[in-house]
C-alpha cells in the first residue's frame, strides 16, 4: 500500500499536476494582441459574450463578427444556427475553446476594450506560463540549445513581471509586438516541446536588479560584437553591466547594408519636402554604436538620439545603431553590424554560449553581470 502511495505521489509531482502548482501558472498576464481594430471575426466552440447577468452563451462551433456601434457591441452571427447579440458596455468579455481569428489561434479568455471612436483593442488574459511559451517560441527557434532557451525564458519572465508592475493600473501589461515582446498563442503548436521544457525548468526563476527589484531584462537579436548599457540607448535604465561577445555576430543578418533615398529618409523623420544638408554622428558610444546625430536642414538643425533615429527610419531596415553612413548623391548608405538595441542578453551570442555547454545561469551572468538570480516559489506569490 505504501509503495502504491509513493507511486501516486511521483505521478502527481511529475505529471500535469506539477504544472498546476507552479509559480508561472498562478500568475496572470494581460497582453494586448491587437491595437485599434474596427472588427474581429472569430470562431470557436462554446463561446460566451459578456459577463454576469448579461452573459450570452452559445453552444457548439460557431463564427462571429464583432464590431462597435454607438455605445454597444454588435456580435453578428456568421453561423446559420445562432442569433445576433447586442450588448451595452465599454468592454466585452469573450470566452470559449479553440478560439481563432484570421491570424491563427487565440487564448481562451479575451476582452475587447473600446478605444477611440468605434475602434477597440483586443486583450488576452492568460497564465504567465502560457504567455512565456508563446514569447520564447517567437523570440528563438525551438531547436536552439535548451540552456539558451532557458536563459531566454528567465529574461522574458523578468521583463514581463517588471513591466506588469509598472503598468498594473492599465488594461494590459504588455504589447504582443516588438514594442515589448513578440507573442503568438502557442496552444496548437506541436513543435514546442523544448520551449515548454525551458519554461517549465526555469519556473519562478527571475533576475533582480542591483536594488533587488525585478529586472526589466532587455534582450535583442544580435549585439554585433559588444552589448551596450541602457543609458546610452535610452538615456536611462538600470546598469546591469555590458558584455563583449567575441563570437558575435553569428546571425545571418550580422553585417548589413541599407540604402535609402535622402527624400524618403527625410519623410520618415517628418522633415519631408526639405533638402538634406548633412547628417553627422556627434558621439560614438561603446562598441562603435552611434549615440547622437545632427541633421542639417536648410532652415534648421535637429539633434536626434540614435535609437530614436533608428525607430523612425525603421528598426528592421536600420537594424542597429552600430553603423557608419555615407551620402552618395541623393542616396544614403548605412553599413552596420548587429540587430537590435544591443542592451542585455544577445540572442545569437547566447546561442553560441549554449552550444559550448554553458548553463542558463552562466549565460545570464554573462549578459547581466550585476544582476542577481532569484527563485520565486509559490508561497512568495501569495
Ligand atoms: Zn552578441
Amino acid at each position: 500500500m505504501a509503495r502504491h502511495c509513493v507511486f501516486i505521489l511521483t505521478v502527481l509531482l511529475s505529471g500535469p499536476f506539477a504544472w498546476a502548482a507552479s509559480f508561472d501558472s498562478q500568475e496572470t498576464v494581460r497582453v494586448r494582441l491587437v491595437k485599434s481594430s474596427r472588427e474581429l471575426v472569430i470562431n470557436g466552440t462554446d463561446l460566451s459574450f459578456g459577463e454576469g447577468q448579461h452573459q450570452v452563451r452559445t453552444r457548439g462551433l460557431s463564427r462571429w463578427k464583432i464590431s462597435r456601434k454607438g455605445k454597444s457591441w454588435t456580435v453578428k452571427s456568421l453561423s446559420v444556427s445562432q442569433s445576433d447579440v447586442s450588448l451595452d458596455s465599454k468592454s466585452l468579455r469573450v470566452q470559449g475553446s479553440f478560439l481563432r481569428d484570421i491570424n491563427g489561434t487565440l487564448p481562451s479568455m479575451l476582452e475587447l476594450r473600446s478605444a477611440s471612436g468605434l475602434s477597440f483593442d483586443l486583450i488576452a488574459s492568460l497564465s504567465l506560463r502560457d504567455y512565456l511559451i508563446g514569447v520564447v517560441a517567437h523570440e528563438m527557434p525551438p531547436q536552439w540549445p535548451l540552456e539558451t532557451l532557458k536563459a531566454q525564458s528567465v529574461a522574458a519572465r523578468s521583463y514581463t513581471l517588471r513591466t506588469r508592475e509598472e503598468r498594473k493600473s492599465k488594461p494590459w501589461h504588455v504589447e504582443a509586438t516588438i514594442e515589448d515582446q513578440v507573442f503568438r498563442d502557442p496552444s496548437m503548436r506541436a513543435d514546442l516541446e523544448s520551449v515548454r521544457k525551458a519554461v517549465r525548468e526555469t519556473d519562478g526563476i527571475l533576475l533582480l536588479d542591483p536594488k533587488r527589484r525585478t529586472l526589466k531584462a532587455f534582450y535583442h537579436a544580435d549585439c554585433g560584437g559588444r552589448t551596450v548599457a541602457s543609458q546610452s540607448v535610452w538615456g536611462g535604465g538600470v546598469d546591469t553591466g555590458t558584455a563583449i561577445d567575441p563570437q558575435c555576430p553569428s546571425g545571418p543578418g550580422g553585417r548589413w547594408t541599407y540604402r535609402i533615398k535622402a527624400k524618403d529618409f527625410l519623410n520618415r523623420l517628418e522633415a519631408g519636402g526639405q533638402r538634406l544638408m548633412g547628417l553627422e554622428s556627434l558621439t560614438a558610444g561603446a562598441g562603435g554604436r552611434a549615440e547622437k546625430f545632427r541633421l542639417r536642414l536648410p532652415a534648421r538643425t535637429v539633434e536626434l538620439n540614435a535609437n530614436e533615429l533608428r525607430l523612425k527610419v525603421g528598426s528592421t531596415q536600420l537594424k542597429s545603431t552600430r553603423f557608419v553612413m555615407q551620402q552618395n548623391g541623393d542616396e544614403l548608405v548605412f553599413k552596420g553590424q548587429g540587430f537590435g538595441h544591443g542592451v542585455g542578453l544577445c540572442q545569437w551570442g547566447s546561442r553560441h554560449l549554449g552550444q559550448h555547454g554553458l548553463t542558463f545561469e552562466k549565460i545570464l551572468a554573462h549578459y547581466y553581470p550585476k544582476a542577481l538570480i532569484e527563485h520565486r516559489d509559490l508561497t512568495a506569490s501569495f
